[in-house]
């Protein structure tokens, strides 16, 4: 396989390896700095400044500084708009230096990156550089002679925390709504995937953006992000990740200053299959539902569920599919999967593999590392899935797809329903009662149907149950990054 070939060349440079602080790139207050590694060799990349509270501290007085004393609120909502569009047109100009890097530290296939992540990126700070100027508050009618304005206020300091999956798109579903309701932001990325955030915030820079106004801090969770979301002077805070990580922050935001918290966690979504499907086209989209981004998708499609009338050449077919599977260097043209991101995903994914074995599951495909260097997973099919096994009901963040068999449409609402996690489900019928139907019962943040993983700018995302608080993307989210306030005034002469 591709993972025993010589890694190609990324066709581009590091740049910015330091801490960015108030339009600075600095080193951090302890000097230190932490290696990040290439998935397809482990090998490292670069040496990348480490940031720990001081470094939180720095940037969060910066941010302080920049939304207190202006210009960033205080600037025309066109003015900022403006400065989010120049950042569009710059990304563009970069698109294909941004999906190299973003590929190298993330190892996902770099037509990925640069035909679809990076262009999102632009298109997300266009649909947010058009809300600058058309957030506004409302006149409200008053019993009384009194005369009420609700004010929708930026809320402050924003903190926000991403994760190594999307590194890129996490950054502009969390910093464009920000930025587009005139606060300020510290943004803590993962330590796995530190640099793409670092480029695109200088171009950021060179659009315009006024100094303070957004701090890059490159770390770790326990020391830097921990920090963040237990700073006294941020006002908000924003995370994607784990379910057990989002508890730790929704802690310690409450145990500080009771700042408000979004949380975008985990999934176990299903993927619904009923019998008047075309099978064909039910195994491609599931395929795509689960080994999309090698499987490394809050949201993946990972309870495929199909009905008994076709479950055999469904699973048949799925098994052909995921053998044809392209898996090498993520910069070869035609590679639909690259390695997992770190070591620690790559044996967490192969020890979900040996439960499901040992549960009882049948192994269909895969099931092994590919090659020897790397982090590289066969595309792996596991059928004969019972809810109850250990690879049913946790989140595996790889590329294993879980078969199941139902025949009844109320049996698979309950079993979808019947997880602690509530994300994304999705639904495959021609029958518009059985998609209505479906739809309306799952409770998930997102249903797809006879579609799957569409996230344009304006649909809301976001999660049921301990998937999440809040919603990102669309108008809903803007309220996370507002302080409403009312004002109402005495009327003098009510007559008039
Ligand atoms: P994963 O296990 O997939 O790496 P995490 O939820 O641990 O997911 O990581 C998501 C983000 O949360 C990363 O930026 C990580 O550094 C950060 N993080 C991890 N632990 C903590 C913590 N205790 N406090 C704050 N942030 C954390």
């Amino acid at each position: 396989a591709a993972a025993a070939e010589e890694p190609i060349s990324p066709p581009v440079q590091v740049n910015y390896t330091k801490l960015l602080i108030n339009g600075d790139f600095v080193d951090s207050a302890s000097g230190k700095t932490f290696p990040t590694l290439d998935p397809r060799t482990g090998e490292v990349i670069a040496d990348v400044s480490e940031g720990d509270a001081a470094d939180i501290n720095r940037a969060v007085s910066a941010a302080r500084k920049a939304f207190d004393e202006g210009p960033w609120p205080k600037m025309t909502a066109y003015e900022r708009s403006r400065i989010l569009l120049r950042f569009a047109d710059l990304i563009e100009k970069h698109n294909d230096e941004i999906a190299a890097l973003e590929t190298w530290d993330n190892g996902k296939p770099y037509d990925q990156a640069a035909l679809i992540e990076v262009p999102m990126v632009a298109r997300l700070m266009r649909y947010y550089a058009g809300w600058a100027d058309k957030i506004h508050g409302l006149i409200v009618p008053a019993d009384g002679p009194h005369h009420v304005q609700v004010l929708h206020e930026p809320i402050g300091v924003a903190g926000q925390i991403i994760p190594w999956n999307f590194p890129l798109l996490m950054f502009a579903w969390k910093v464009g709504p920000a930025l587009a309701c005139g606060n300020t932001v510290v943004l803590k990325t993962a330590e796995q995937t530190p640099l793409s955030a670092l480029y695109i915030s200088k171009l950021l820079h060179e659009a315009g953006l006024p100094e303070g106004v957004l701090n890059v801090i490159s770390g770790f969770g326990p020391t830097a992000g921990a920090a963040l979301a237990s700073h006294m002077d941020v006002d908000k805070l924003a995370f994607t990740g784990s379910t057990d990580t989002g508890k730790i922050v929704l802690e310690l935001a409450a145990r500080s200053n009771l700042k408000p918290v979004t949380l975008e966690l985990g999934g176990k979504s299903p993927f619904i299959i009923m019998d008047d499907a075309d099978v064909d086209q039910a195994v491609e989209l599931a395929h795509f539902a689960l080994f999309f981004n090698q499987g490394q998708c809050c949201c993946a499609g990972s309870r495929t569920f199909v009905h008994e009338r076709v479950y055999d050449e469904f699973v048949e077919k799925a098994k052909a599919r995921a053998l044809k599977r392209v898996v090498g260097d993520p910069f070869k043209k035609g590679v639909e999967q690259g390695p997992q991101i770190d070591d620690e995903q790559f044996n967490k994914i192969l020890r979900y593999i040996r439960s499901g074995v040992e549960s009882g599951a049948t192994l269909v495909t895969g099931g092994d590392r590919l090659g020897d260097k790397g982090y590289y997973v066969q595309p792996t099919i596991f059928s004969d899935v019972q809810d109850g096994m250990k690879i049913a009901r946790e989140e595996i963040f790889g590329p294993v797809q879980s078969i199941f068999k139902f025949n009844d449409l109320n049996e698979v609402i309950k079993r979808a329903n019947a997880s602690q996690y509530g994300l994304a489900a999705g639904v495959f019928t021609n029958n518009i009662d059985t998609a209505n139907t479906l739809t309306r019962a799952l409770k998930a943040g997102t249903v797809w149907v006879n579609c799957f993983d569409i996230f344009d700018a304006a649909i809301p995302f976001g999660g049921y149950k301990m998937s999440g608080i809040g919603r990102e993307k669309g108008i809903d989210s803007l309220k996370n990054y507002l302080q409403i306030k009312a004002v109402v005034t005495a009327l003098k002469n009510p007559a008039w």
